[in-house]
């Protein structure tokens, strides 16, 4: 199979000043786009030739695993944005949040610690456990918590390459404004979905 750079529902200015159009430019025109470039000339004549991108997360280890999760990781990240999106979460992930954490706030706060102490390059993620309730996870490189079983839905790439050109090495401040990115009506149909199978 080959992969794609799937394309932005959005243009690469449309998350300034909080994400710059140049840093879209890299992070999606050349980030993203090498891991799909790698992937596709990773696996013709392996095992994964014909997989999904899910199978090689589950399966693969070394490189194909690296590259298929980058691709992955990057496509569900830069889907969870909108310019003017939800900016809260509503409904039953709301109540699952309030459950989980005691309220938004206090979910931010600990999701926010989560992706500021990450250790060099990886994501922070917000996930499904199987039983219906919710977790935050740290994942370094390429990690992904499909791998322990559990449902992503929503993460924070804490790579530099996400953040140096806006923020330099201020890795909080481009959490801080990460918050004023996130679309919680995308975020919220990906908990509806994970609660019906
Ligand atoms: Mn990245």
């Amino acid at each position: 199979m080959k992969f794609e750079l799937p394309p932005l529902s959005y243009s690469p200015d449309a998350l300034a000043p909080h994400i710059s159009a140049e840093t879209i430019e890299f992070h999606h025109g050349k980030h993203h786009l090498a891991y799909v470039n790698n992937l596709n000339g990773l696996i013709p004549g392996t095992p994964f030739e014909n997989a999904t991108l899910e199978t090689m997360i589950m399966k693969a280890e070394g490189a194909v695993f690296n590259n298929a999760a980058q691709v992955w990781n990057h496509t569900f990240y830069f889907a969870s944005f909108s310019p003017s999106g939800k900016r809260e979460p509503y409904g039953t992930l709301s109540r699952a949040i309030d459950a989980g954490f005691g309220s938004f706030e206090s979910f931010r706060d600990t999701f926010t610690k989560a992706a500021t102490t990450l250790f060099g390059s990886g994501w922070a993620w917000l996930c499904m456990k199987p039983d219906g309730t919710l977790a935050i996870t740290q994942e370094s490189n390429a990690g992904n918590p499909m791998r322990s079983g559990m449902v992503p839905l929503m993460t924070c790439d804490v790579w530099e390459h996400a953040y140096y050109i806006d923020y330099r090495n201020r890795r909080p401040d481009y959490i801080k404004n990460f918050w004023e990115l996130l679309d919680w009506a995308v975020i919220g149909q990906r908990f509806d979905e994970a609660l019906k199978k």
